[in-house]
């Protein structure tokens, strides 16, 4: 397998510390030729910005997270403080951002948080990288009134909501949930993506697909969910690992040359 784009990855997280760059010395023989690092909060923006130094195919995302947004205090101080990461040369998504209500995190601050992002999204030209988790209803409402460029990543909603994304010209991004045996509604969403708009992703340590469930994962994984998705469009894994790495290159503006 080549072309292997992992779009949402924390190679920052302590579940690699123990061998971080051995693991990712690996990885570019594996045929994984791009990953995204995703930062949630300024520690691990700082993380995922080291890391894509260290690695020329190694790009990251910046921004704060839902659960880390009560930590980071004043909503008003967050453009000011991120705009050093989001104007980093390697920094090519503000994300990760968006709304969980699956834990108790103050609602209205993830709103804020979630809102200045997005704002921050169409006055720098960034891409946003949106974590929604029980929270479809208001964060399709924001994207609706904002229409950023971006990708709904590690997708939850339905059929219907993945077409409307698709028509705000959102990308969809699909990981090892697809590949779990409850993976029903995510497959159903995966087939009614076009696949010119779907992205490849682990969200790595967590969601690593079947039969390495709850294990730790990494961007090697990805074929295995990609083998539940392909069929779906007709085509080989090699052709969606192919057509998915352009999506992502072209979201993220990254040339071909790199
Ligand atoms: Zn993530």
């Amino acid at each position: 397998m080549t072309n292997i784009f992992d779009t949402h990855a924390h190679y920052d997280d302590e579940a690699f510390d123990a061998d971080r760059f051995a693991l990712l010395d690996t990885l570019p023989a594996q045929g994984v030729a791009y990953v995204i690092d995703c930062g949630c909060n300024l520690h691990s923006c700082e993380s995922a910005l080291a890391l894509s130094a260290r690695y020329d195919w190694i790009y990251a995302a910046c921004g704060i997270h839902p659960e880390d947004c009560e930590a980071f205090g004043d909503v008003g101080a967050l453009t000011e403080r991120m705009l050093p990461f989001w104007k980093s040369k390697k920094c090519v998504a503000i994300g990760e951002i968006g709304l969980d209500y699956h834990y108790d995190i103050d609602k209205p601050t993830q709103l804020a948080f979630f809102e200045a992002q997005l704002r921050a999204s169409i006055e720098l030209g960034l891409p946003v990288i949106v974590h929604d988790r029980e929270a479809h209803g208001d964060t399709m409402e924001l994207l609706r009134k904002y229409r950023p460029k971006g990708v709904l990543h590690c997708f939850s909603g339905s059929a219907e909501m993945a077409k409307e994304a698709v028509q705000l010209g959102l990308y969809v991004g699909f990981g090892g949930a697809v590949t779990f045996k409850n993976a029903r509604k995510p497959l159903e969403a995966a087939a009614a993506v076009p696949p010119w708009r779907l992205l490849l992703e682990t969200d790595c340590p967590y969601m690593a697909p079947v039969p390495y469930r709850g294990k730790r994962c990494d961007s090697t994984l990805i074929p295995l969910s990609a083998e539940k998705i392909a069929p779906l469009h007709d085509m080989s894994v090699q052709a969606l690992l192919d057509i998915t790495c352009r999506n992502a290159k072209t979201l993220f503006g990254i040339r071909a040359s790199e």
